[in-house]
């Protein structure tokens, strides 16, 4: 697989990375050639894309899709790993945005990610180093963890939901060897190999009877007289599309572009740490810093740490180098560890850090998990292909969830942002 590292969504070293090194063998895809016809053409080969195609063939579509690089080498295949079930924002924030009812709805709706992506990896044999040991925040000030008492009552009054606990100083450092202030403990998460999932995902499809093509990027949407996606080497002509190429997608579609903004993100792999694993209860782990460090241990007993965002559009020289300081800095005890992989993603973030999902006529889209995806894109996948075989009721539902666009446009959502985001980096810093 390694040997596969050129083309269109193989940069930040992607070939260089962890899961790439330990991938599950996975056929390669022929480009498009030709023009083919298809009841829904997918644009996107991570878990958005293959999840719809995979629904909407199980729902009998004709369904071709178009990868620009590799299967998973996006965001799907490239990140923490990190199963956190429900959204970015909490229920407190759900309940003022939407009122208590709508906001269970969507609560509900999201938290049903968990149960499918667990049944989709039973029924199709998936071997994705999958681990159901909870996820854990750590608090880095004890308002925080003020902040956790008062989220943990929201989501027990409004959304009945009772499977967080709230830890201690003690209790949290007896599950992750680091000092917090305390933390909450989401029994429902867990972590996976993501590269490892999306390619199951991937052979599921195709039993199911979706058409793949890798190195197949689409140029251009023709919406009229019908749905027609080209590609530099043909076309697919198709009833309806799915736009599921998240922060790599560009200009292809004006009308969800200005929604979401590609923010570089960078992860490291330490040598197999033996006993000086840091991780005991082997939960997911993230703290409540704006740019978050996020972290769990591999099968095979390293630390993946995420760490340390760049809003420049260059991603750093020597990303190990850039993400050791924040790895030590949690963990002085590993100091100077070998790192033997290092790389970067882009997470497409929007305004509310909500996901974009909907639909204009019969070009249907989404994507801004904003740092979330894992779970929640095979979902949005799922009630894509609900919508497109009859039913939006579901689809419906999530897009109310639409986030504005960015101030200034896809011209100045870079710069303005840039200096927001660059505040609360700070901000950060002191804090810890
Ligand atoms: C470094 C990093 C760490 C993360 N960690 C976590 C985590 O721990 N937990 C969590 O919940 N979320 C995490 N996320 C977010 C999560 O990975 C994403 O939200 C999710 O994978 C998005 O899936 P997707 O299928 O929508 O997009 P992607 O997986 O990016 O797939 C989009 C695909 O579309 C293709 N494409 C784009 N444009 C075109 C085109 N014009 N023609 C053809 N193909 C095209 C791309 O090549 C790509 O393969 C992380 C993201 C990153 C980058």
């Amino acid at each position: 697989m390694a040997s596969r590292s050129t083309g269109f969504n193989s940069g930040l070293d992607i070939g260089k990375s962890y899961y790439v090194a330990t991938a599950n063998p996975a056929p390669d895809h022929p480009a498009l050639a030709g023009d083919v016809e298809a009841d829904l053409v997918v644009v996107g080969g991570g878990c958005t894309g293959l999840s719809a195609a995979l629904h909407a063939a199980e729902r009998g579509l004709k369904v071709v899709l178009l990868e620009g690089g590799k299967i998973g080498w996006g965001a799907s295949g490239r990140n923490g790993g990190q199963m956190i079930p429900g959204l970015r924002k909490g229920a407190r924030s759900l309940v003022k945005a939407f009122g208590p009812e709508r906001a269970k709805a969507l609560f509900d709706l999201a938290f049903e990610a968990r149960g499918l992506v667990l049944d989709i990896i039973e029924r199709h044999g998936i071997e994705c180093d999958l681990r159901q040991t909870g996820h854990l925040v750590g608090a880095v000030s004890s308002s925080d963890v003020r902040d956790f008492e008062e989220e943990a009552e929201c989501l027990a009054k409004v959304m009945n939901f009772t499977d967080v606990e709230i830890l201690s100083a003690a209790e949290a450092r007896q599950m992750v060897d680091t000092p917090y202030q305390g933390a909450v403990f989401e029994r429902l998460g867990g972590h996976m190999h993501p590269l490892n999932y999306t390619l199951g995902l991937a052979r599921a499809a195709v039993a199911a009877g979706v058409v793949i093509h890798e190195n197949s990027v689409a140029v251009r949407l023709e919406r009229e007289p019908s749905i027609r996606v080209f590609t530099d080497k043909g076309s697919v002509r198709a009833r309806h599309v799915v736009l599921a190429g998240d922060a790599l997608l560009k200009g292809l579609e004006p009308r969800v572009n200005g929604r979401i903004m590609p923010v570089g993100n960078y992860i490291v792999a330490t040598e197999p740490l033996g006993a000086r694993n840091v991780i005991p209860s082997n939960a997911a782990v993230s703290d409540t810093l704006f740019v978050v460090n996020y972290y769990r241990m591999s099968a095979d007993g390293r630390l993946l740490f995420g760490g340390g965002e760049r809003y420049t559009p260059s991603p750093p020289a020597d990303i190990a180098g850039f993400v050791r300081p924040h790895m030590e800095k949690t963990f002085p005890q590993l100091k100077g560890c070998r790192i033997d992989h290092a790389w970067g993603g882009l997470v497409s973030i929007t305004t509310s850090r909500l996901p974009h999902v909907g639909h204009y006529g019969e070009v249907y889209f989404a994507h801004g998990y904003s740092g979330k995806g894992v779970i929640l894109s095979t979902l949005s996948g799922k009630l894509l292909a609900e919508a497109i075989t009859g039913d939006a009721s579901r689809l419906d539902l999530f897009s109310t969830l639409t986030p504005l666009p960015f101030p200034g446009g896809t011209a100045l959502r870079g710069p303005l942002y840039v200096l927001g985001m660059l505040w609360y980096a700070m901000r950060d810093r002191l804090r810890h």
